[in-house]
């Protein structure tokens, strides 16, 4: 049974680059009939926040990613209690009492002999008796003893991998204030959850060597690894300044189509190409992690447009209906305006604007050689209400009247009463016109 999860800090929203590890796992599971589980780390009790946590659950419902089960770290303190407590009693967890500036001391020294800064374990030469007086002082902090050897892995996206133990410090798994630090919290959950798969960011590699040491300490198996590179922008440009503007509440506010934006996050950086697909069914059913690759995947907000428009494009107006008559279109109208809007949307949003034509007119776009002409045209152009016959009348008028014909004769017209160059056929966009102030 494939279990895989996603567990993000509730300390901030959801933007493209944690989509992507959600994704990912949803699609692993997906594929396989597996249990997608959503995680909240919430160990931190100062940076985590319950309306993060919602909004977490509400951007994952949006894209649809479901969750089977849902769990959350700040409810199983004891657990990862528990699991220290067999550490310390095996001998792989110590106590140490190095403050952050001995430790920010120590490090500066190593690197300037050229050597990595990689913690000096002099907490393990302390004897009882000065570990008891450092007690009276301060409250120790406790890390996991690594095997010195090299820890070696199959990579489900970055192939075999293999990290020097001895080149990587103990990590803290708890802090003097006893806060349990998402190591051990995480081994813990992916060993008693079942988790058999994990997929995050490269910046996770390193965690992954140490995590598998702990795993196996703990009487556990790791589950299969991959770590999928980290996003750019379209520049090669690191994003992670970025990314508080590509939150999703904020791609969603800007009209994007959630399945636009699983599309083009299930491929991006993948040997396949980018299209919009129809359901996450059909993602998952074609979703290999060895089509990724570790080089940086660039990411271009942008492109989720055409694929939102696309996206627009094959609902049918059943779909749409609710959409279009909260607008204010009357039901006998809202067909029509769809099928003569429909492919001049780029996100929904769009319709409003296309409404607000149709009701109010446009303000006229009329070119300084063509004032005469439209103000000539408007003369033969009759009061709205107009039918499927009023464009070709009126159109065979003025070229009658003006002998203008074919573009000179069309394109003026068509600015003069959208304000725009381009839009719908205008034949079929006349019977919706209520008002044309080229008229007026
Ligand atoms: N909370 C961690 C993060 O968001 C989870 C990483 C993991 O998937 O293990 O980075």
């Amino acid at each position: 049974m494939t279990v895989t999860r996603f567990a993000p800090s509730p300390t901030g929203y959801l933007h493209v680059g944690n989509l992507r590890t959600a994704l990912f796992n949803y699609l692993i599971a997906h594929k396989a009939g597996g249990t997608f589980i959503l995680r909240l780390d919430d160990t931190d009790p100062e940076r985590s926040r319950p309306e993060y946590a919602d909004a977490i659950r509400e951007d994952l419902r949006w894209l649809g990613l479901e969750w089977g089960r849902e769990e959350r770290q700040s409810q199983r303190l004891d657990r990862y209690e528990a699991a220290a407590e067999r550490m310390r009693a095996s001998g792989r967890l110590y106590e140490c009492f190095d403050t952050p500036e001995e430790l920010e001391l120590k490090r500066r020294k190593q690197l300037a002999m050229g050597r990595p800064p990689v913690y000096d374990r002099s907490a393990l030469k302390l004897s009882e008796a000065e570990k008891a007086e450092m007690r009276k002082e301060r409250q120790p902090h406790w890390r996991f003893k690594l095997d010195h050897e090299r820890i070696e892995w199959e990579d489900g996206i970055l192939g075999p991998i293999s990290i020097d133990a001895a080149s990587v410090s103990d990590p803290v798994l708890i802090r003097g204030d006893g806060q349990v630090l998402y190591t051990l919290a995480s081994v813990v959950d992916d060993t008693e959850m079942g988790v058999t798969d994990v997929v995050r960011g490269s910046d996770h590699v390193t965690n992954t060597a140490t995590q598998i040491q702990i795993i196996r300490a703990l009487g556990g198996t790791p589950p299969r690894f991959a770590h999928h590179s980290l996003l750019t922008g379209p520049q090669g440009e690191a994003l992670s300044k970025r990314l508080g503007t590509l939150a999703l509440r904020d791609l969603r506010a800007r009209g994007v189509a959630p399945m636009a934006l699983v599309s083009l996050m299930a491929r991006l950086g993948s040997s396949k190409p980018v299209e919009l697909a129809a359901s996450l069914d059909e993602l998952a059913e074609n979703f290999e992690l060895s089509d990724f690759g570790a080089a940086p995947t660039k990411f271009d907000e942008r492109d989720l447009f055409p694929l939102t428009r696309a996206w627009l494009q094959s609902l049918s107006f059943e779909e749409v209906r609710g959409r279009i008559l909260a607008l204010g279109v009357p039901e006998a109208e809202a067909e029509r305006f769809w099928r003569v809007t429909r492919e001049n949307i780029t996100v929904l949003d769009d319709l409003a604007d296309w409404w607000k034509l149709c009701r109010e007119g446009a303000e006229p776009l009329i070119d300084e050689a063509d004032r005469d002409f439209v103000a000539e045209a408007m003369t033969l152009l009759p009061e709205p209400p107009y039918d499927d016959s009023t464009w070709k009348t009126w159109t065979e008028a003025v070229k009658e009247k003006t002998g203008r014909k074919g573009k000179a004769l069309f394109m003026p017209l068509r600015k003069a009463l959208t304000g725009q160059a381009q839009g719908p056929d205008m034949a079929t966009l006349m019977p919706l016109l209520q008002k044309v102030r080229a008229r007026d």
